[in-house]
């Protein structure tokens, strides 16, 4: 029989039985691209990336992915490059270099300790090659692996893999935002579908119990450099339809659903990682959609080793980092009790606690709210926790300041990580020559002394630097318009003005980011006739370039979106105002790479960090925006511009007018002269003095590197030696640890506390003062407890403002009962002081605060 002719498809879906994957013939030299291509260090490593574009330039160009290129490139291209001997030598070489970097001690090796890190997170940017992020957490989370991985660091990354990523964008004519879920084949990027022995065996399984049902997920492996990352799917045929869907796309469906996945990601993690024998030290929670790992610890640590549930909240907790990334109490997940009965009446029943000792975990005692909250649980399953930025951690000690009462809230146990971006991952090609040339090889590793040598840059290789960014982007805008106009339906003389849109030496001014209405995107449109005179009548020419997504459910972002579209629609401005769709990881560079100023309007304190003007900083670029976030501590007077903000202001509408004003005071009366001023030779040489110090003062700063120094050094050994301390013979330390909490628990409401000698009422300046106290231990010991002094200006009310604290020392023995104590301190200059006394318990494996509710004051 003849075969069909028709394709079978047009008949409906025709059904495949068994699947398989044709990977590219590469002739024999050529197989090591293979690997490079498979691990995405390519993305990062400029001698890797050449090498794939010498393989087929214009794929490359189109495609930007190794695998993709080795999948197009003609047969007869692969067999010229593999018989040239010069691109041997240079694959060699990268393969050799590769080896090195994954194999040599680096800094974390240096440093002696061991331990292993698990980050848990429900996004991942790690490329735009893999598309599993919408925005700022996962690219986060992205430059965390990359620079761990720089670092040496010990880390596995842990997260979802989701079978349509997060959407696509396009626009329809009149400008609202259109979302496309094209489908994801997980075998054509570059994972690796981890298995239970080798090539051969069958694919590794977790099994995660949904409401009552078993979801088996397999695994996807990503390798980051060094750094594995496992990515959970439930896509597979033998679970239900509605089971397989769990893990269908980023941030989409209903509250169940959300549920789902996060138990997917905090069950399902946890299981993949014993499943594929990656022991770990301490597990980092990053926002609470992954937090139900904390339950599955606990479960592991209540059926496989015997402990209580008390004893096992204690090792959970002592090898726990809690990071919160929002600084709105709607950016937290939040569970109906009916749907946490019907997903975790199992888990009571498995660990034997009752369900009202589950929720407990979850609730705030000073919230209405009968909510399960995921960061409630985040913070009381960890035994650390921290903000992403100064701004953001004093945001956060406010906003959970409920969970310890009775301390002062700058006392609440919340610190501060900020953020940071992985340099080699952002920055231009040419950026980076004059970064390795003028700062250091390894700039991005380099301690601040060495970023002084940017200061003696020749002023017109800077500027020549900075303007092939622009040049770049002018190209890379004009052709993204042409493409979007001709997909809406426009003929090509009808695009043909955008062959001409923007220039290259125009001032040129970014923006872009998700479209929530506190960024406020549209600020600059408030005033439409004062912008267009900008982007006309200014003595340089200016131009802006937008980008960015709205969430598909948020119509207020999109309307957002509709007004930037509508206005860059207008003929008079169209060549000087561009909105670029489809935002994603590549647009994104190309824009902090094209940038003369990096522009961010959020309503402050809403930044919790904010990566993307760091981006642009290392690009060269400055930063006009408020001082929110990153900027807050970072901007120093001279290397940017601050935005007002008038956060006193409760009117919105004029807050926003206030600080619209500002914003167009400093493009017209700073930014756009500063850019116009030039020498003889055409160089604006004060614009190019501020980017010097611009890149001198954050260029340490905003790195990743430096973050996740920061992050290894604050929490992640010390959590790895109390968490691997308690570990120790069978736990006997963390049941030493419940067994002396239940005591002191039980002692706390006959501990008193009273003042003793008070000081002068008048003092002389710098007179000590010293502070007796009485304590009522009855059945503690002296060692149980800490007492504290403490003391600090007050207001007219008597509330001390800005309380110090200073530990109190025992005087003498018990006595019935009664420990005294003795404190002295110099309160400082002249005024109005206070004082007062406190006890809390202390244990040498507890911070300070680890007990919430313990404490008396006198
Ligand atoms: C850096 C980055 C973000 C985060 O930027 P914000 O400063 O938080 O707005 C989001 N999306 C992409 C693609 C990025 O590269």
């Amino acid at each position: 029989m003849p075969e069909p002719r028709t394709p079978l498809a047009s008949f409906g879906r025709v059904k495949a039985r068994h699947r398989f994957t044709v990977r590219p013939h590469l002739p024999a030299p050529l197989v090591p691209l293979d690997r490079l291509a498979r691990n995405l260090r390519w993305s990062w490593d400029r001698p890797t990336r050449a090498l794939f574009e010498r393989v087929d330039p214009r794929a490359w160009a189109a495609y930007g992915d190794p695998l993709v290129v080795l999948q197009v490139a003609a047969p007869e291209r692969l067999d010229a490059v593999a018989a040239d001997p010069a691109f041997l030598a240079d694959l060699a070489a990268v393969e050799a270099d590769l080896d090195a970097y994954l194999g040599a001690p680096r800094w974390f090796q240096h440093r002696g300790e061991s331990f292993r890190i698990g980050y848990f997170s429900p996004e991942f940017g790690i490329s735009e090659t893999l598309p599993q992020y919408s925005g700022g957490l996962g690219v986060l989370a992205g430059d965390h692996l990359k620079a761990a991985s720089d670092l040496g660091v010990d880390i596995v990354g842990v997260g979802l893999f989701y079978t349509h990523g997060y959407f696509r964008q396009s626009l329809s004519v009149d400008g609202w935002q259109q979302e496309r879920y094209p489908t994801l084949d997980p075998h054509a990027m570059a994972l690796t579908l981890v298995r239970t022995g080798d090539d051969g065996a069958p694919p590794l399984h977790v099994t995660v119990d949904v409401g009552g049902r078993p979801v088996t997920l397999q695994v996807w492996r990503a390798d980051v450099g060094r750094v594995p990352l496992y990515l959970l799917d439930a896509n597979l045929e033998e679970n239900d339809p509605d089971l397989r869907t769990i893990t269908d796309r980023l941030y989409g469906g209903d509250t169940e659903h959300r549920l789902r996945q996060e138990i997917v990601l905090g069950v399902g993690g946890v299981r993949a990682l014993r499943a594929v024998a990656e022991p770990v030290d301490v597990f980092h929670t990053n926002e609470g959609h992954a937090g139900f790992l904390g339950l599955e610890r606990i479960r592991e640590l209540v059926c496989g080793e015997g402990l209580s549930f008390d004893e096992a909240v204690a090792v959970t907790r002592a090898g726990g980092l809690f990071t919160t990334h929002t600084p709105v109490p709607a950016g937290i997940d939040r569970f109906p009790v009916e749907l946490m009965e019907r997903y975790f009446g199992s888990w009571c029943t498995t660990c034997g606690v009752p369900f009202e000792d589950l929720l407990a975990l979850g609730r705030r005692p000073d919230e209405a709210d009968d909510r399960f909250n995921m960061a409630v649980m985040g913070l009381r399953l960890a035994g650390a926790s921290n903000g992403v930025s100064q701004l953001h951690g004093d945001v956060s000690r406010h906003m959970f300041a409920g969970l310890w009462p009775q301390v002062a809230t700058h006392e609440v146990p919340i610190g501060s990580v900020t953020n940071g971006v992985h340099g080699p991952s952002w920055v231009s090609a040419e950026v980076d020559d004059l970064l390795r040339a003028e700062v250091a090889p390894d700039w991005s590793v380099a301690p601040a002394p060495a970023w002084d040598g940017i200061l003696d840059v020749d002023p017109a290789r800077v500027w020549a630097t900075r303007r092939q960014g622009t040049e770049r982007l002018v190209r890379f805008v004009r052709g993204r318009l042409r493409q979007a106009a001709l997909a809406a339906g426009a003929s090509p003389a009808e695009v043909a003005w955008t062959d001409d849109a923007l220039d290259p030496d125009a001032l040129t001014i970014c923006f872009a980011r998700r479209f929530a209405t506190y960024k406020r995107a549209t600020l600059l449109l408030s005033q439409p006739e004062r912008l267009r005179r900008l982007l006309l009548e200014a003595p340089v020419p200016v131009q802006f370039v937008f980008a960015g997504k709205a969430h598909p459910a948020d119509d207020e972002g999109k309307e957002l979106i509709r007004r930037i579209v509508a206005f860059s629609h207008d003929l008079g401005v169209r060549h000087r105002f561009a909105f670029v769709d489809d935002y994603d990881i590549g647009v994104a560079r190309m824009l902090y790479q094209g940038a003369d100023v990096w522009l961010n309007t959020p309503r402050r304190p809403l930044e919790a960090c904010g990566t993307s003007g760091e981006k642009a900083a290392l690009n060269g670029a400055l930063n006009c925006s408020v001082l929110d976030g990153w900027w807050a501590e970072l901007y120093d007077g001279d290397n940017g511009w601050a935005v007002t903000s008038a956060p006193d202001v409760d009117d919105l509408v004029r807050r926003d007018a206030i600080e619209a004003e500002s914003l167009f005071g400093l493009l017209e009366q700073q930014i756009v002269p500063l850019f116009a001023d030039r020498d003889t030779a055409g160089l604006p040489r004060g614009w190019i003095d501020r980017m010097l110090r611009a890149w001198r003062s954050l260029g340490p700063q905003v790195t990743a590197q430096r973050m996740v120094r920061d992050y290894v050094e604050r929490w992640y050994e010390p959590l790895a030696r109390r968490s691997i301390a308690l570990g120790r013979t069978g736990h006997a330390e963390a049941r030493e640890l419940v067994a002396w909490r239940h005591r002191v628990e039980h002692a706390w409401p006959t501990v008193r506390v009273e003042l003793g000698e008070h000081p002068a009422e008048q003092l002389e300046g710098s007179a000590s003062v010293t502070v007796d106290a009485a304590v009522t231990l009855a059945e503690l010991d002296p060692t149980d407890v800490a007492v504290e002094v403490v003391h600090g200006r007050i207001s007219p009310d008597g509330t001390i403002e800005l309380p110090i604290v200073v530990e109190a020392e025992p005087v003498g023995v018990p006595d019935g009962g009664v420990q005294h104590y003795r404190a002295s301190f110099r309160p400082g200059a002249a005024g109005h002081y206070g004082c007062t006394v406190r006890v809390l318990p202390r244990h040498p494996e507890l911070d300070r605060h680890a007990l919430p509710g313990l404490i008396v004051w006198a």
